[in-house]
């Protein structure tokens, strides 16, 4: 568990690096801990050393972490595919969603959101390279669910989420991101006030930071391969 937290140490390092060299104010990017099929030991060895933010893709293993982390101060972030069936567990256990798509799920999780419960926040998935194989609306249905989605009393709509596919290439990286960028800068200028960028991953956060990133999504850099 002492490497999970060195390496907390080098990635923060690293975003505080690469957010100075994209011309940004300090601590205008978050860091998400991508925790899905790692242990809870290695959430808890984070947690102790000062992080709060965690990302899950499967409701059941992401709500049983959240039940048996026995803290109350970790703010829980749902990255997954979800189906319809799934979503009262996400709106009662999670703080946000990035992966909201279609206006039967937004409906669903605002009506199940629990009433006493802060609005639970929302980042709308954009399939940005028009991939047969991602989920995510297309880029010309943005802007109908945006206004619609804003509309739900127990949902704050706080922005838009991508998985490009991969390019290795770090020029090549930043052509998604900016166009999902564009995207919300359009949202904003018809008068919305979106504040988030879900983008950039272990591969090309970097990319994703010079192009505006407020939440990069990290996972293998932090706790290493996956089984
Ligand atoms: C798994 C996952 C990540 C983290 O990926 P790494 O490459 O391990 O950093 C980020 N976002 C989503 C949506 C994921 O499913």
């Amino acid at each position: 568990m002492i490497k999970v937290t060195e390496n907390l140490g080098k990635i923060q390092e690293f975003l505080a690096t690469a957010t100075r060299a994209a011309g940004r104010p300090e601590g205008s990017v978050q860091l998400m801990a991508v925790s899905k099929r790692q242990p809870l030991q290695a959430i808890l060895a984070l947690a102790a050393a000062g992080h709060r933010e965690f990302g899950e893709n499967f409701v059941q293993e992401g709500v049983d972490k959240i039940n048996q982390s026995g803290r109350d101060d970790l703010v829980w972030h749902f990255i997954g595919h979800l189906q319809s069936n799934k979503t009262r567990q996400v709106a009662e256990h999670f703080h946000w969603v990035h992966t909201v798509d279609r206006l039967k799920i937004a409906r669903r999780l605002s009506e199940q959101r629990p009433a006493q419960a802060e609005p639970l926040n929302i980042c709308l998935q954009v399939n940005i390279d028009s991939e047969d194989s991602k989920s995510g609306l297309s880029v010309e249905d943005v802007a109908a669910l945006a206004a619609a989605v804003a509309e739900l009393p127990q949902l704050n709509l706080r922005g838009l989420m991508c998985i490009p596919r991969v390019r290795h290439d770090p020029a090549e990286q930043r052509i998604p991101f900016r166009r999902l960028a564009n995207i919300l800068g359009q949202l904003n200028a018809a008068g919305m006030s979106l504040d988030t960028l879900s983008m950039g991953m272990t591969a090309d956060y970097a990319a994703a930071i010079s192009e505006g990133a407020t939440i990069v999504r990290i996972g293998t850099a932090l706790f290493g391969a996956r089984d």
